[in-house]
């Protein structure tokens, strides 16, 4: 599958990041971008925690076993 390029810039800084955290740059780049593409909800219905993609406004609760509309924080 298609790898894009990380910038250039950004290298340096990763890679600080990275030794600081004692972990391979790759996870560094992959945790940055989960944080960013994904935020985890709760569900209304039972309030158990959601990980989807940012905007969503409706996913499947694992717990209550239905589709839930979302919100952003627990109660
Ligand atoms: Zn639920």
């Amino acid at each position: 599958m298609y790898s894009p390029k990380i910038k250039e810039q950004l290298i340096p800084v990763i890679y600080k990041r990275a030794k600081r955290e004692h972990k391979p740059m790759t996870a560094i780049i992959n945790e940055l971008i989960e944080e960013s593409l994904y935020k985890i909800y709760y569900c209304r219905n039972c309030n158990n925690q959601i990980e989807v993609e940012k905007g969503t406004k409706e996913a499947y609760c694992d717990h209550c076993q239905s589709e839930v509309y979302l919100i952003t924080s627990s109660l």
